[in-house]
């Protein structure tokens, strides 16, 4: 008998869903915050003092929904709920300068454990690499090519200052597909968060989700993950055998 093809059942899934034939991964578009770098807690520490500051009732917690979107459309969604109005530019370029610096604050953030790993794999195969964050954070920016030596060239990062629209508006990956000159079916997208899975999905890459934090797998199942993995050794571990899997699926009639 013929060993079963490993997630051959979530691929198919994902090729019936965006009529492709086939997936031909040759670039991975990934994310940088809770997924190359466990920025997260601090992340949502420094919202959370931000927006309490000015008055305004807010969880915790819930900042890690509003993962991977720009700083503007964070601040608006509170602001609306608060004010029933949007920020204005003054106030988005004010606060968010103010939530940067309780960013800064924090102590310092680590590499995600089974990220270098994973980067690694991902470079002995030959796939093109390119990091897409809703980030404009220098202090984690500057360290990507430290951090991550030889992994991301320069010109192949999307962030904050390149597009119009933020996750979950496709517009970030569709950006990384024309920097990497790939079609989305030769993409795949490396999220921890909602919002970034549904960017993914839109811009028509499989989509990988990771839950790296207290997002449960079933949020970002919801998003449009073509498959979630627990943790990002475990993403690692299983990276070469998905890949292969990936080149050998092909649609079922
Ligand atoms: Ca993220």
């Amino acid at each position: 008998m013929i060993p079963p093809v490993p997630y051959a059942l979530e691929i198919n899934r994902f090729l019936q869903r965006h009529h492709y034939d086939r997936v031909e991964p040759k670039a991975a578009l990934i994310d940088m915050d809770g997924t190359l770098y466990d920025s997260m807690p601090n992340h949502t520490a420094a919202w959370y003092r931000m927006m309490s500051e000015q008055g305004i009732e807010c969880q915790r917690d819930e900042f890690y929904l509003y993962e991977g979107a720009t700083g503007a459309a964070t601040i608006n969604k509170l602001f609306l709920r608060a004010y029933n109005r949007n920020a204005t530019p003054e106030e988005v370029e004010s606060l968010y300068h103010l939530k940067t610096l309780y960013f800064q604050e924090q102590p310092p953030v680590k590499p995600m454990p089974g990220v270098k790993e994973m980067l690694e794999i991902l470079k002995e195969i030959g796939m093109r690499r390119v990091l897409v964050t809703g980030s404009g954070q220098n202090s984690l920016l500057n360290r990507i090519s430290t951090d991550f030596p030889d992994i991301f060239e320069t010109e192949m990062r999307v962030t904050s200052r390149d597009v119009t629209h933020g996750k979950p508006h496709p517009e970030p990956f569709i950006r990384a597909m024309q920097l990497a000159r790939v079609k989305p079916s030769q993409s795949i997208v490396i999220e921890n968060a909602p919002l970034g899975v549904e960017a993914g999905d839109k811009a028509g890459a499989f989509t990988i989700g990771i839950t790296t934090g207290p997002i449960p797998r079933k949020a970002m199942e919801d998003a449009g993950a073509a498959i979630v993995f627990d943790s990002m050794p475990e993403f690692a571990e299983k990276l070469p055998s998905l890949i292969l899997s990936l080149l050998t699926v092909i649609k079922e009639p």
